[in-house]
């Protein structure tokens, strides 16, 4: 990972409007985690892996692939601190955003939470960061309606049993959230297996959550 950063901050980004980025996330895909379906598939349909996982995140989104310009800057926005970065991935994420979810009523952005000490690190938790941009420009409030009560290992090291594991018990509702009732758009930066948002989920969900989906700028 660190050699790929080192690489990666070797390369130039213009200043100014992102680039469109060409590996948009297109159907034919699983209704639920998203992943894409090399071949032509029959109307709507899930995936193997979400026929036999039970889910309690609804579905999830994103107007792009983690490839390329998109993959490059989430990784420095997150790991290289470019925080100028940041409208770059708000826009994409309204990108996903206005294809898939502005036709419905949501009451909130929930960031996925970082865990403080990750925090304190990284100086700023980015899933959060780029929701906030999102939400000045949509007009849904961001609630960070999540905690991390443990910290956990870094979920990009882990392969996908692990990932299951490395989380559970992890999360919780923030102090003072109440999500009874109300529809709740987890947001963050790449879905890749899904096991973050979906814990996120499950506790929105336990606690009364009329309908809990994600909203990524890019998927895995
Ligand atoms: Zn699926």
């Amino acid at each position: 990972m660190r050699v790929w950063i080192e690489a990666a901050r070797g390369l130039i980004f213009p200043a100014g409007r992102p680039p469109r980025p060409w590996a948009r996330l297109e159907r034919p895909f699983c209704e639920r985690c998203a992943e894409p379906y090399s071949r032509t598939a029959p109307g709507e349909f899930l995936c193997a892996n979400c026929l036999d996982r039970r889910w309690s995140l609804e579905r999830v989104r994103a107007a792009y692939r983690a490839v390329g310009t998109v993959r490059e800057a989430i990784l420095r926005f997150k790991y290289g601190r470019e925080y100028h970065l940041r409208p770059w991935l708000g826009r994409w994420m309204r990108d996903g955003f206005r294809q898939y979810y502005a036709e419905e009523k949501w009451d909130a952005l929930v960031p996925v939470p970082l865990h403080s000490e990750r925090k304190k690190i990284r100086g700023f938790n980015q899933s959060a960061e780029i929701a906030r941009w999102l939400s000045a420009r949509i007009g849904i409030p961001v609630e960070e309606g999540l905690a991390r009560v443990r910290a956990t290992l870094s979920q990009a090291r882990l392969k996908r049993v692990e990932r299951l594991s490395n989380l559970r018990g992890a999360l919780a509702l923030a102090p003072g959230f109440d999500p009874r009732g109300r529809r709740l758009l987890i947001c963050d930066d790449v879905f890749t297996t899904g096991a973050t948002a979906d814990a996120c989920a499950r506790v929105l969900r336990k606690a009364g959550a009329a309908e809990v989906a994600a909203l990524t700028v890019a998927r895995g």
